[in-house]
């Protein structure tokens, strides 16, 4: 009774003073060990045993349990710093840029021929430019972040509305009010945490257009005017970098890549001016069909991804006019305009 009230004295001075426990502990070894030896060395029936109570075989038996239980938390410890440690282990990349978790992700991308793993590591080091996160950003955006293109640019001076919503599908019921650019990152960081957005939330301007544009390899157009498109054409001209653009009204979309870089013409050389006012309305007088954004959006994101891997046939240098209400394609071929004020209208080689 005498060593338990002692034992408990030393453990309150030794945690109210703030005494290591590893002292505490070694203390109360000290004594269990004093009280041992007294066991030991006296006679039986001195007046210090029968203050110290118990029989050796008792105190014995209570050293035995402590290093039992002891040992058993030290192993529980051991084991659960040891999981802890395989959890937070950082995946190795298993082959060239990418980790097993993105060698799953685009499993289907590389058992295609036309893309295989070198297109998908160029998707990867890929940095695209999408002008308007709008009906056409919005699939263009979602896909090209599913897609693993690395870096996505995305510039738009708008703020997510409700009437926006029958058609940009990127955008929520939730984010009403936010501007689209960050609306567009939530989006796509929520479905591919592998890629890398950047958000302008602005009006495209003459003036950063040119240094904006030197950023990318390739810059897709989903703006809703004519004067944006225009701006955005002269600015890919000038920057040397090739041009998805895309346009949609009522039930019709349209979309080419132009480049007068590799000899093909330029979105001026096909549409030099801005329509009469009235001519051309905005989708908010005309109507536009809630699909066919996610059709010509979509079909951008399908160009950007062939001409990032080289696949297949691009749109370079033709028109694809997709019509909803009568379900059909077509394409036009499109020839360069000599005299054209953007690009010059002359082929490079004459
Ligand atoms: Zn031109």
């Amino acid at each position: 009774m005498t060593v338990l009230l002692a034992a408990l004295a030393l453990m309150a001075v030794g945690y109210g003073t703030g005494l290591p426990r590893r002292l505490i502990g070694l203390m109360l070894v000290l004594l269990w060990l004093a009280v041992v030896l007294a066991h030991l060395v006296l006679p039986e029936g001195t007046g210090l045993l029968r203050a110290t109570g118990g029989t050796l075989r008792g105190w014995l038996a209570l050293g035995v349990v402590a290093v039992l239980v002891l040992g058993y938390r030290a192993g529980v410890s051991r084991l659960r710093k040891g999981a802890l440690r395989s959890v937070a282990a950082p995946a190795q990349p298993a082959s060239g840029p990418f980790s097993d978790t993105e060698l799953d992700r685009y499993a289907r991308h590389i058992v295609l021929r036309e893309v295989g793993g070198a297109g998908q590591r160029r998707l990867k080091g890929a940095r695209v430019l999408v002008v308007g996160a709008g009906g056409l950003g919005s699939p263009a955006l979602l896909y090209l972040a599913a897609a693993g293109v690395g870096t996505i640019g995305v510039i738009d001076d708008d703020t997510v509305s409700n009437s926006n919503l029958q058609r940009q599908v990127i955008h929520t019921d939730a984010r009403i009010g936010m501007p689209k650019v960050f609306s567009a990152e939530v989006a796509m960081t929520a479905l591919n945490p592998f890629v890398t957005v950047r958000p302008y939330n602005r009006r495209l301007t003459v003036e950063e257009a040119p240094a904006l544009f030197a950023d990318y390899d390739l810059i897709l157009d989903g703006s809703d005017n004519f004067p944006t498109r225009l701006l955005v054409n002269a600015a890919a001209v000038v920057a040397g970098k090739p041009l998805i653009s895309g346009a949609i009204a009522q039930w019709e979309g349209q979309l080419g890549l132009f480049d007068p870089a590799s000899g093909a013409p330029c979105y001026a050389c096909i549409f030099p001016e801005a329509p009469a006012e009235g001519l051309a309305p905005a989708c908010a007088e005309a109507g536009v069909m809630g699909a066919l954004p996610g059709v010509v959006g979509a079909m951008m994101a399908a160009e950007a991804i062939k001409e990032i891997t080289g696949a297949g046939q691009s749109l370079r240098g033709r028109l694809l006019i997709y019509d909803a209400l009568w379900g059909e394609n077509r394409t036009m071929v499109l020839k360069r305009r000599v005299g054209c004020a953007v690009c010059g209208g002359v082929h490079p080689a004459g």
